[in-house]
């Protein structure tokens, strides 16, 4: 592979994440979460550096060339690949949250269809679902967990405000959904970060069948 990596990073721990991003990568293609090269996954190697998915490569077959090195501003590190289009929004969460260390963007049908039908609202409102606390930090089903919709853009810089702007009013997060295309989620590490992601595609589920059935 063409990967260079900087002295000050283990060869094996990019190994290590390149391995685990893929793995869960062709876990989640084979949910059918990741449509037609969509979607895109990164960890966290040190302050400084992520692995992220190399740009259009099939989600469900994805090995150690597939993965690539980002700095923490989305830039290519020790490659000619790109990265992404999406990279920026990854690398926004690792510089606001020093703690959290995987991403995960996919774009299941039913991410995709919530993400139109609660547009209007502009967030999903999540209350009374036993599954909430399935988000780190949830302890109760009673509290309100709130997903925000945000306007879909090709324009990262507009998405990565769109975000600022969120977290500046102090409003917590945990996940977000991009109208028409997906959702984003996060964690410490990939289990904790693949239960986000499996709590919030079934919470959403439901929310679209409640919407369906009270019709
Ligand atoms: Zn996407």
């Amino acid at each position: 592979m063409n990967q260079i990596i900087p002295p000050t990073i283990p060869p094996a721990l990019f190994a290590e994440r390149a391995d685990a991003i893929a793995q869960a990568a062709a876990e989640l293609a084979a949910s059918g979460w990741t449509p037609a090269t969509s979607s895109n996954f990164s960890m966290r190697l040190d302050a400084e550096h992520a692995a992220i998915t190399i740009s259009g490569r099939d989600k469900g077959h994805l090995g150690r060339d597939d993965i690539m090195l980002v700095d923490m501003q989305g830039h290519a590190v020790g490659t000619s690949a790109r990265p992404s289009a999406e990279t920026e929004l990854h690398t926004q969460i690792y510089r606001r949250w020093p703690a959290m260390n995987v991403v995960l963007h996919t774009h299941s049908r039913t991410q995709s269809v919530a993400s139109r039908l609660f547009a209007k609202e502009g967030a999903v409102r999540l209350q009374g679902w036993e599954l909430q606390k399935a988000i780190a930090g949830q302890t109760t089903h009673d509290s309100e967990l709130l997903i925000p919709v945000f306007p879909n853009t090709q324009h990262m810089p507009e998405l990565v405000a769109q975000v600022d702007a969120w977290l500046d009013a102090g409003k917590p997060l945990h996940a977000y959904l991009i109208d028409g295309h997906g959702i984003y989620t996060w964690g410490r590490d990939m289990a904790e970060t693949r239960r986000h992601l499996e709590a919030l595609e079934f919470l959403l589920g439901c929310e679209l069948d409640l919407r369906r059935l009270s019709a």
